[in-house]
């Protein structure tokens, strides 16, 4: 695997899954599909404040933004 996302427990969901299930799939995200998800382009990580691309960053079951390397610590 490629893919340099840990492999998370069901309870986050990554920022560009719900880019995908609020606007559709798409080659790039623009200002107005993350308006319309209600995701920020850019944001910060709620434990270490990590700002990263509100794509990639993981959202868990209350709203909270993380990053990949705290999520994985924190093991939710
Ligand atoms: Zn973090």
């Amino acid at each position: 695997m490629s893919n340099s996302i840990p492999d998370l427990p069901a309870a986050y969901r990554v920022g560009i899954d719900l880019l995908r299930d609020k606007v559709g799939e798409k080659s790039a995200y623009e200002w107005d599909d993350h308006k319309a998800a209600g995701l920020p382009m850019i944001v910060a990580c709620t434990h270490c404040t990590m700002t990263m691309a509100g794509a990639s960053a993981l959202i868990d079951v209350d709203g909270y933004i993380w990053c990949a390397d705290c999520a994985e610590t924190r093991g939710a």
